[in-house]
């Protein structure tokens, strides 16, 4: 019967035109969340993150208000930020809290919550001089258990926010601006506190020894293991020489981006002293340790350094320790510097050995 075959054609066309326009829809909200991750995971410090935190989320999405509010109850992210000389007049949408009780009910809120703007429970997030919305996006950042802070989303119509809507996009921008945010904090922090080589980006060797304190105490605690490297450069002296020394902070800086990019988020990565960087490896036994040296040796000798028009072939040598928890009686500064001073001592074989090589000493 046509009638019955066209009506079913014509129904079939509309499914898939459905399809389409759902498949089109996903390609969009994929391609959103790639350019948003893009932008909050490219900024380099505080300013870079907020100006594009309030310029990816206001324009594109057809914002009225963006506020972000960080929760600094001891006042030390607005330190910071003053001795980064930024001005917080700049940015009246960032707002701080100094106790998650100001938040009021917003202080529990576990996923975004969508729907009309009301001034007893969400004023806070839009404060005057800031636009009163009409409908709201109120966005938790939650990082490790913990709010570090809320982004506020408004709209000055009152259907673009409204509760029945899907939250899987606000929640995922929320998860990649709360890392960010964390991320360029501590980084903040550790300049801040002197604990950071500036040449380098990677921690100083003040931050390496408390590190190993701390991480003495937590390996002894879990009976587990730890591990360190001692990596020095090979020859340093004439890559200074023979292409100067500003071409010889070039080396230092890729060094410690290939060792870097060689290591898990927990391991501590600090420049000791000249062209000498010491990698803290928890959980890692003697063997593993090793392999990651290997790994960070080949890293940096398999492929040439290009710094500008000069093509370098830069080594590494790299000695490998373990700590030993059962000596006797030692304190925990002691049982570190001994860890330290064997990976120096084995530090020195891979010199001996001909360099651009990695040595252990082990526990035996
Ligand atoms: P080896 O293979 O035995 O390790 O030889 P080397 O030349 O690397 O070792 P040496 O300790 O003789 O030289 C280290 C050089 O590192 C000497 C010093 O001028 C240079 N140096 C130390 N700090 C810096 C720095 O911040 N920037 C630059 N460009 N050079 C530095
Ligand atoms: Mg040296
Ligand atoms: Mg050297």
């Amino acid at each position: 019967m046509p009638n019955t075959q066209q009506s079913e054609n014509l129904q079939l066309r509309e499914q898939l035109a459905l399809l389409i326009e759902q498949a089109r829809r996903n390609e969009d909200i994929l391609r959103r969340h790639q350019e948003f991750d893009l932008t909050f995971i490219g900024a380099s410090g505080f300013r870079e993150l907020i100006e594009s935190i309030f310029a990816a989320l206001s324009a594109p999405s057809e914002l009225d208000v963006v506020t972000l509010a960080m929760l600094d109850s001891r006042y030390e992210i607005r330190r910071i930020l003053q001795d980064l000389n930024i001005d917080l007049s700049e940015f009246p949408n960032l707002l701080f809290f100094q106790d998650a009780d100001e938040l009021g009910a917003l202080k529990d809120l576990m996923r975004p919550a969508l729907g009309p703007f009301d001034q007893t429970g969400n004023g806070v997030l839009f404060p005057s001089p800031v636009t009163q919305p009409a409908s709201v996006a109120l966005v938790p950042l939650w990082r490790h258990n913990g709010l570090i802070g809320l982004l506020g989303l408004g709209s000055l119509d009152d259907s673009r926010f409204t509760v029945s809507m899907g939250t899987d996009f606000l929640e995922h921008m929320a998860s990649i601006v709360a890392i960010c945010l964390e991320n360029v904090i501590n980084i903040e922090r550790l300049k801040h506190l002197g604990l950071m080589d500036m040449l380098t980006g990677v921690s100083n060797r003040r931050y390496v020894e408390q590190r190993l304190t701390e991480e003495i105490v937590r390996t002894r605690r879990r009976a587990g293991d730890l591990s360190c490297l001692y990596i020095d450069i090979d020859f340093f002296k004439q890559i200074n020489d023979r292409y100067g020394h500003q071409c010889g902070d070039e080396v230092l800086r890729e060094v410690a981006t290939r060792v870097k990019a060689e290591l898990r988020l927990s391991d501590t990565l600090g420049r000791f002293g000249g062209e000498e960087f010491v990698v803290l490896l928890p959980e890692t036994q003697l063997s593993d340790a090793c392999n990651v040296a290997e790994r960070i040796r080949a890293g940096i000798a398999n492929h040439p350094f290009v710094l500008g028009q000069e093509t370098l072939q830069v080594s590494a040598s790299i000695g490998v320790a373990v700590i030993d928890l059962a000596l006797p009686d030692q304190s925990i500064e002691l049982l570190g510097q001994r860890m330290l001073a064997e990976a120096d001592q084995a530090l020195y074989c891979a010199k001996k050995a001909g360099r651009n090589r990695v040595r252990a000493i082990s526990q035996a």
